[in-house]
């Protein structure tokens, strides 16, 4: 008797073990994973079907349960117009109709099977700059607790992981390291970056009023007082930091200067709009200036300055980390209307 208990649980074990239980469908903008809980079940690989004339991509997850959590979340982007999951009971379907022209790959990865969309289009690559670091805290808070290093690195990555499924990211710094002002250009450059993004806290020390955010892009003309104040102060970083400002040469012609400066402000306006909306905060609009980060680039790009660091309603808004979120989910949302 108890010989065959034993041997009913063994069966009843193995059987368990051997079903498949998908914990998660993460569906994002041009991938698609299943997860599975391999503390359930073998991660298992599906029947794949695919019909060209109505574009539907058919997996079925064979002897799978399927969590009663999963929630197909967003179910549109430009790679596909829908995705549906469905618990068949013994089986799991997963429905995704693709957009025109976007072809697919599917593999195991893990215990995740991951299908890969791709519409053929050109991968750009986005530099992003997070201002300042190391032994140069940029601005400070009026108490000095605050460093702009800081909050321009935590968004900096933020903004990484939003464009990183559609977009090819550079960061020229990931951690608290120093990076002199003409290096970071020169990094984007090597790598041939589409677009140049660097991230900043503004700071107005003698005037606790001033308040929020603000895009420049680079300009060779005369600067208005308040964004040549600006630029002086961004800019004066690089004194310390290795090369003088003079060192750096402009390696721009001037044609594609205007183009790339055209490009720039088209980003720019909608931008600041859209970050200002972001942070709940005023928008200072957009302006140009001689600022040494952008001037080493070759390609369109902007300096952000998100708000102000010396302002207490700004930085309650930037120490946020909802509206960190929000603010680089905000910018990524434009670079990618602005590449498409
Ligand atoms: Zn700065």
């Amino acid at each position: 008797m108890r010989k065959i208990a034993v041997c009913l649980l063994w069966i009843l074990l193995s059987f368990a073990a051997w079903a498949g239980a998908i914990s998660a469908v993460k569906i994002g903008r041009s991938k698609i994973t299943v997860e599975f809980d391999t503390k359930k079940g073998e991660a298992r690989k599906p029947k794949v079907e695919y019909d060209s004339f109505t574009r539907l991509l058919y997996l079925e997850f064979p002897d799978t349960d399927l969590s009663p959590n999963v929630k197909a979340g967003k179910n549109k982007s430009k790679y596909y117009d829908d995705v549906q999951v469905v618990d068949h009971g013994n089986s799991v379907g997963v429905f995704v109709t693709l957009a025109k022209d976007v072809t697919y790959t599917g593999a195991m990865k893990g215990k995740s099977y991951v299908v890969n969309l791709d519409n053929g289009q050109k991968q750009y690559i986005i530099a992003i700059d997070a201002g300042h670091g190391g032994k140069d805290p940029g601005a400070q808070s009026r108490n000095k607790a605050v460093d702009e290093k800081n909050l321009a690195l935590a968004v900096a990555k933020l903004l990484r992981n939003e464009l990183a499924e559609d977009f090819k990211v550079i960061m020229t710094r990931d951690t608290d390291v120093f990076i002199p002002l003409s290096e970071r250009p020169a990094i984007a450059n090597r790598v041939k970056c589409d677009f140049f993004i660097s991230v900043h806290i503004n700071a107005a020390p003698n005037r606790s009023e001033a308040s929020g955010s603000e895009i420049y892009y680079f300009s060779t003309e005369k600067p208005s007082a308040y964004a040549a104040k600006i630029a002086a102060f961004e800019n004066s970083f690089s004194e310390y930091g290795g090369k003088k400002d003079s060192e750096i040469k402009q390696i721009m012609g001037s044609l594609a200067y205007k183009k790339n400066q055209e490009k720039s402000v088209n980003f720019a306006n909608p931008t600041v709009e859209a970050i200002a909306r972001s942070l709940r905060l005023p928008n200072k609009g957009i302006h140009g200036a001689n600022f040494a980060v952008l001037r080493g680039f070759d390609g369109p790009g902007v300096l952000l300055e998100l708000g102000f660091i010396t302002n207490q309603t700004d930085l309650k808004a930037l120490q946020n980390p909802k509206n960190q979120k929000a603010v680089a989910k905000a910018v990524a949302e434009q670079v990618r209307e602005f590449f498409e």
